[in-house]
């Protein structure tokens, strides 16, 4: 291996990292290898890993079932093209996709990235209206603090804030955006808090398309945890109006809140669902845009006469043979079990940790555990510090956050927690 001063070097100099600056680039450590939830660094040194690589690894990494399913696929063929072409990963996926979430989504559209994925959910929504000859409905409604993603038309729905829109406003779609949530997960539900969306569907339905929202779990856009109730409203809502639903599951799926998809808290099933992320157990980039045949009928009757969308990698089977893998290998473990382990535990390390006068709230739900402090982090100073602690964590704004594998044993998650409360007591 190069050595690390090298490899940093050329890697400051050429390379961007995720919202990252090539004039000051913030510092980065390489890593050699990782194995189950240790990361180890090119200097010999081993992190637990906090972040699953933002939701992904929900098995921990270097699982020799993945890695056999991957090898074993590699032999098969690494790619064909999904133009005029099938094969046995795609149709084994798009399967066990069909069975695990609710009727009626039954037909899945593969792309390769999450953001992808919502773009394709959205063009799916306005394909639909068109072909209803209502193309009036074309445009959104979002969520504050939501995020779907970074290309232009998930950037529409980002929370405008966050999501920077007035550096590309003029560009980005302009959409609507009803207040975040204030009901949170496990309160009582407070029928006010859907109030504000109410009346912008009321408002608007006969120029909207689709609402748009990650269910129960604001991720990126401020980690934050609502009441399932908001979930059984909008559903009804939808209904009433005649807008589409799309539930952006890239974050959540696979069992990360606790329950299989975040959907099930509430009972309802949306007309657009997205999956990615955990998708292939951290393996490799791979989303799905699921919907029901009435949509997908629908859409292809219009005047394009199909649906207009066609990644030079659709259905990749390297992809699609370490997802099958890694649902199989989730289904056959006890993932309900582990991720109420994760819950009760970090529910018991990381309350406490609320009476520090710089921690505003503490909130915990299935194997996401964050802490939100009143100011924001200084990411160069406690970055370094969690390395030196033996973590890998990644704050960002004011949160200190974490969603391990779900393979995490205790005394692993127990050197996360610590190492968070080490940092808030030295901050
Ligand atoms: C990460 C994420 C996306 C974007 O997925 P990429 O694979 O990074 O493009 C979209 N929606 C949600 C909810 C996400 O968490």
């Amino acid at each position: 291996m190069q050595d690390i001063k090298t490899l940093t070097d050329f890697d400051q100099q050429h390379l961007w990292h995720p919202y990252s600056s090539i004039i000051d680039p913030s510092p980065v450590w390489p890593v050699s290898s990782a194995q189950g939830v240790r990361i180890r660094l090119a200097d010999g040194r081993e992190l637990i890993d906090g972040m699953a690589s933002w939701w992904c690894a929900i098995h921990g990494y270097n699982h020799p079932v993945l890695n056999r399913a991957l090898a074993k696929q590699t032999e098969q063929m690494a790619h064909v093209m999904f133009g005029g072409l099938t094969h046995e990963p795609a149709v084994e996926l798009g399967r066990r996709l069909v069975n695990l979430t609710p009727e009626p989504l039954d037909k899945v559209f593969f792309s390769d990235s999450g953001s992808v994925a919502v773009e394709v959910a959205i063009k799916m929504a306005l394909q639909y209206w068109q072909a209803r000859e209502q193309s009036g409905k074309h445009r959104l409604l979002s969520l504050r603090k939501g995020y779907h993603g970074d290309t232009f038309g998930a950037m529409s729905v980002c929370d405008p804030v966050t999501g920077m829109h007035e550096l590309f406003s003029g560009l980005l779609p302009s959409q609507l955006f009803a207040p975040a949530p204030t009901c949170a997960f496990g309160a009582d539900w407070d029928a006010t808090d859907i109030s504000a969306l109410a009346t912008l569907l009321e408002q608007h339905h006969q120029e909207l398309a689709a609402v748009i929202l990650e269910p129960i779990v604001q991720g990126a856009g401020g980690m934050r945890f609502y009441h399932p109730e908001y979930l059984r409203q909008v559903r009804k809502l939808c209904d009433h109006y005649g807008v589409l639903w799309i539930a952006d599951e890239i974050a959540t799926g696979f069992g990360r809140s606790g329950q299989l998809f975040a959907c099930e808290h509430a009972d309802v099933v949306p007309d657009i669902l997205c999956l990615g992320k955990a998708m292939t157990g951290g393996y490799l980039s791979l989303a799905a845009t699921l919907t029901s045949t009435h949509v997908a009928e629908t859409l292809c009757s219009g005047s394009a006469g199909c649906f207009m969308h066609g990644p030079t990698f659709m259905a990749n089977p390297l992809a699609c043979a370490v997802s099958v893998a890694s649902i199989d290998l989730l289904l056959n473990s006890p993932w309900q079990q582990r991720i109420a382990a994760i819950e009760t535990q970090l529910r018991a390390e990381l309350v406490p940790l609320a009476n520090h006068a710089t921690v505003t709230d503490v909130r915990v739900l299935g194997a996401i555990g964050v802490v939100e402090m009143k100011e924001a982090v200084d990411l160069c100073q406690i970055q370094p510090r969690l390395v030196e602690l033996g973590v890998w964590l990644r704050p960002f704004g004011r949160l200190i956050y974490l969603m391990p594998a779900y393979v995490i044993k205790t005394d692993e998650l127990g050197a996360l927690t610590h190492a968070i409360g080490q940092v808030i007591a030295e901050s």
